[in-house]
């Protein structure tokens, strides 16, 4: 029996070890698959299979090459990029995952949106434009013929994730800034060495009012599961749209929570998400009253699960529960529990990652449900451009009720940069309580304990060649 998971990320981080914890707990050996700078024979000493997830094709031939002297017993990819080689690979060596189709669709916000929007699901209306468009052109474009929808609009990058590059622009002259801001984004070096075809476009989008929640589901063989509703609790209303506090359960009405589940589902059968993870975000404008959403707008639908340090926020027992601050979520069909190993003894709880191992196993994991806890994360915030040299005020911050973990994941001597432009969080709090409103006071008056020490970064002069 094959007894290797391959694990496809771009980056090996705190995502990657988690997964490679949970597929050794469960007694499987690992193997990476990356695209990370290829210089250097090996240079992170993991033997990862060196791959180009911009040729998903021919990545996944170098996997299914992989698999004839190391027999797979199932794949998992991070993130959105690598997810159309795992697709690719998968088919070829009859793993179960989403299909091919599925997964390059969910990649590109055009796309998506076009297919969505095609099923009669409900999306921001929106328009791709060129990167090579002359601004003014673009913008009489934009006035004129293909942009038919009013102010605000929201500019964005089709090949980013995390926010990055998303900007709103409430007027003409200020649309055109963001549009301007945006391809110096996608023309960086940075940004340019990834050769994504998607970076090749911006999209101008309506901007759609209303809360915002990410949806963490999953497909198993073709029946979608939801896992939970995540409250985003901070006002998203631009210019920019940082991610701060998810908190799980959803405060949002029963009925309301069941409209979220539904579109979701619609978007699964819409996209044709077959088997694997599922990360959503939705924009809801509620009713008056605030008993059901007036209006419900699909924002994004990943073939992936939950990005970075989120993922410890979320964990799974098999035991239904109820009259809990769990109950409220609309659950699916939940069939008896099969203990396994990898379980956690002391909770009887797993992990996310573990989940989606077994997931992509083809073990069943529909017997799971999120715990009955309330549950939530901070992404904190950059507090301003600059060298990050460190934060002081950690101790005092894990002592606030119910926070059960800060991990500062930014290094000394390393640049923050703030949205649009920036990618990363200094860090994470996470929280558990009996309630979301505790969860979500507990994350907050950690994050306020906390005192980042940033230094000013010298202006970067780019080198010109004669
Ligand atoms: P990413 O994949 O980089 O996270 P998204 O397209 O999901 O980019 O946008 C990031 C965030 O920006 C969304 O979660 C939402 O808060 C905001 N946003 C994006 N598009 C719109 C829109 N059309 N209307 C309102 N807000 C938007």
């Amino acid at each position: 029996m094959p007894s290797t998971l391959l694990i496809l990320a771009s980056k090996l981080g705190y995502q990657t070890r988690a997964f490679a914890e949970a597929a050794a707990e469960l007694g499987l050996n690992v193997a990476y698959g990356t695209d990370r700078c290829h210089q250097l024979a090996d240079p992170w000493g993991d033997h990862a299979l060196p791959l180009q997830f911009e040729d998903p094709e021919a990545s996944a031939r170098q996997v299914v090459e992989f698999a004839r002297a190391t027999p797979l017993a199932g794949v998992v990819a991070l993130g959105d990029r690598p997810t159309p080689t795992a697709a690719r690979a998968c088919a070829a060596l009859a793993l179960p995952f989403h299909p091919a189709s599925a997964a390059d669709v969910c990649r590109d916000k055009y796309s998506s949106r076009t297919v969505l929007r095609q099923a009669g699901l409900s999306v921001p209306d929106f328009a791709r434009l060129p990167i090579t468009a002359e601004l003014a052109s673009a913008c009489a474009t934009a006035a004129g013929q293909s942009i038919s929808f009013p102010l605000p609009w929201v500019i964005k990058p089709l090949s980013l994730s995390a926010s990055r590059g998303v900007i709103r622009a409430d007027t003409r002259a200020l649309a055109a800034a963001a549009f301007e801001r945006v391809r110096a984004l996608l023309r960086s070096p940075e940004v340019a060495a990834l050769r994504d075809p998607a970076s090749a476009f911006i999209q101008v989008e309506q901007y759609v009012p209303g809360v915002e929640v990410a949806v963490e589901a999953l497909v198993e063989r073709g029946q979608f599961k939801l896992l939970a509703i995540f409250d985003k609790p901070d006002p998203l209303t631009g210019p920019y749209f940082e991610e701060t506090i998810y908190v799980t359960p959803s405060r949002l009405p029963a009925a309301v929570q069941q409209q979220i589940a539904e579109a979701v589902s619609g978007a699964v059968r819409a996209l044709e998400l077959r088997h694997g993870p599922l990360h959503a975000e939705l924009r809801i404008e509620l009713e008056p009253a605030s008993t059901t959403a007036r209006h419900l707008w699909i924002m994004e639908v990943g073939a992936r699960c939950i990005g970075g340090l989120c993922a410890r926020s979320l964990r799974f027992v098999t035991e239904p529960q109820s009259g809990t601050a769990a109950s409220s979520a609309p659950e699916v069909k939940i069939l008896p529990p099969s203990p396994e190993k990898g379980e956690d003894s002391t909770q009887g709880a797993v992990s996310l990652e573990s989940l989606l191992v077994r997931l992509a196993l083809g073990h069943r994991v529909s017997g799971y449900v999120r715990e009955p806890q309330a549950s939530g994360v901070m992404m904190i915030p950059v507090p301003r451009e600059g060298i990050f040299e460190g934060v002081s005020g950690v101790d005092d911050a894990s002592a606030v009720e119910h926070v059960e973990a800060i991990e500062i994941t930014a290094k000394p001597g390393q640049r923050l940069a703030p949205l649009p432009e920036g990618s990363s969080y200094p860090g994470f709090i996470f929280a558990r309580a009996p309630s979301p409103a505790q969860v979500e006071a507990a994350l907050r008056a950690a994050h306020s304990r906390l005192r980042f020490s940033i230094s000013p970064s010298l202006p970067v002069f780019a080198a010109r060649s004669r």
